[in-house]
C-alpha cells in the first residue's frame, strides 16, 4: 500500500540537499572544530559557514547564533538561560497556555526556582493577543515567551507586537520559532526578538540539531557547561555535520506555496457535517490543518487512517498510556470531549494534489465509519 505522509508538523523528512551536505562534511571534515590543526580548522570553517547562511537569512549576524542539539534544548536554553542570568530582582516570566512542552517544562522548572510565571490564554481561534499578554506584565518581568507558530493548529502569533509590548516593560523577548523558521521566510529584525528557537527536522535538516539566536548583548547562563564552544554558551564538541545539513535545509526550502493544498484540504474536510477546523479564522503555516471531527475519538481516526496508509497525529499527547486532550485545544476553548475528537494533518514539500484528495476521501470514509460504531449514533 501506497504511505503518504501527513506529519511534517512532527518532523519533516531530510532533503536530498541535506543528507549530502550531512555525508560530505561526515567524511570531508571529520576533525574536531575545536582543535588548532589544519584538520580542525577545516571542520570549523564547515561550522562557521553553515553559521553565516542561517544567521544571513534572519538578517541577524553569526555571532548570534548558537548551535544546539534542537528544538527542545534551543527552548530549554533561552528561557532557562535568560532568567537565570538575572542575578537579582526580577522574577517574573509571561508565557502562554498554547506553548509546546519544551517551553512550559522549563517554566515548570522555573517555577519551582521560585520564578512567578504568567499564562496568556488564546482566545478561541488559537491567538494570543498582545493585550492578554501586555495585562500580565510587571515591571519584574525578566522574560516574554510566545511561540511563532503553534505546532498544533498552525496558528502564526502575533510575535511583533508582544515583543514591542515586552520592550516596553524592560522584558526580553522569546520565540519559539521551531514550526516556522526554515519554512517561511523570517526577519527577526522586524519581529523584534532577543531570542528565537529553531529545529532542523522540522524543515527537512537532521535530527538532533538546532539553534538559537541570542541578540548581541543579552546574557544567557549555558545547560551545558565543559568547554568554551559556541562562546561558553553551549559546551560540547560541535556537530558540523548536523550544522551543514541544517544550513543546507535552510537555504532550500520557502513552504508558502503549500497554501492552496492546505486550503484544498481544510475546504474538503469542513464541508464535512460534523466537522470544523480549528484556528480556521486566524493567520495559519501554509501547511497545518486541525480539525475535530465530532463524536469519534481523535486516535481511532489517527489509527483507521494509518491503515489505509496516511500518517497524522491527533493533537493529544498521549502520557502514561492515557490520551489526555490537547492543551492547545482545551485553552481555546473546546470541550474536552472535541479536544479529544481533534486531528492533525501537516502537509510537507512532497504533499500533492493526489495526496491531498486521497486523505479526504479516506478520512471522510473512517469518520462515517467510526461515527456508526460510536455509543451515541443515533
Ligand atoms: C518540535 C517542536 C519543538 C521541539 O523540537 P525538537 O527538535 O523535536 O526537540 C519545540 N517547539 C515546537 C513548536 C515544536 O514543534
Amino acid at each position: 500500500m501506497q504511505r503518504r505522509y501527513f506529519d511534517h508538523n512532527a518532523t519533516s523528512p531530510p532533503s536530498p540537499a541535506a543528507m549530502t551536505a550531512f555525508v560530505d562534511a561526515s567524511r570531508e571534515v571529520f576533525g574536531n572544530a575545536s582543535s588548532v590543526h589544519r584538520d580542525g580548522q577545516m571542520a570549523r570553517q564547515r561550522l562557521e559557514s553553515a553559521r553565516r547562511s542561517i544567521a544571513g537569512r534572519v538578517g541577524r549576524g553569526p555571532k548570534e547564533l548558537v548551535f544546539t542539539g534542537g528544538g527542545t534544548e534551543s527552548n530549554n536554553l533561552a528561557v532557562l538561560g535568560v532568567v537565570r542570568a538575572v542575578k537579582a530582582g526580577r522574577r517574573h516570566v509571561v508565557t502562554s497556555r498554547i506553548e509546546h512542552p519544551a517551553v512550559l517544562a522549563a517554566c515548570a522548572v522555573l517555577e519551582r526556582e521560585g520564578v512567578e510565571i504568567g499564562y496568556a490564554r488564546p482566545n478561541s481561534a488559537g491567538v494570543i493577543e498582545p493585550d492578554e499578554v501586555r495585562a500580565l506584565l510587571r515591571p519584574e518581568t525578566v522574560l516574554v515567551s510566545v511561540m511563532h507558530a503553534n505546532n498544533e493548529t498552525g496558528v502564526i502569533q502575533p510575535v511583533a507586537e508582544i515583543a514591542r509590548a515586552a520592550r516596553e516593560t524592560g522584558a526580553r523577548m522569546h520565540s519559539d520559532g521551531v514550526q516556522l523558521g526554515g519554512r517561511l521566510p523570517v526577519d527577526l529584525e522586524a519581529l523584534g526578538v532577543d531570542l528565537y528557537a529553531i529545529g532542523g527536522h522540522k524543515f527537512g535538516g537532521p535530527k538532533g540539531v538546532g539553534a538559537l539566536y541570542v541578540r548581541d548583548g543579552v546574557e544567557i547562563e549555558p545547560l551545558l557547561v565543559g568547554g568554551r564552544h559556541e562562546r561558553s554558551r553551549r559546551a560540547g564538541t560541535e556537530n558540523v555535520p548536523g550544522a551543514a545539513a541544517m544550513a543546507a535545509a535552510f537555504e532550500e526550502f520557502d513552504w508558502t506555496s503549500l497554501a492552496p493544498l492546505r486550503n484544498r484540504l481544510a475546504t474538503a474536510l469542513g464541508a464535512m457535517p460534523g466537522v470544523s477546523i480549528n484556528g480556521a479564522g486566524a493567520e495559519r503555516l501554509p501547511n497545518t490543518v486541525n480539525a475535530t471531527f465530532e463524536g469519534v475519538d481523535g486516535e481511532a481516526m489517527v489509527i483507521a487512517l494509518d491503515l489505509r496508509g496516511f500518517a497524522v497525529s491527533s493533537g493529544s499527547a498521549c502520557s502514561s498510556g492515557a490520551v489526555e486532550p490537547s492543551h492547545v485545544l482545551l485553552a481555546m476553548g473546546l470541550s474536552p470531549a472535541n479536544a479529544r475528537s481533534s486531528v492533525r494533518f501537516s502537509l510537507g514539500p512532497g504533499t500533492s494534489e493526489q495526496d491531498v484528495d486521497a486523505l479526504a476521501e479516506a478520512a471522510t470514509v473512517a469518520f462515517a465509519h467510526l461515527l456508526r460504531l460510536s455509543p451515541t449514533y443515533a
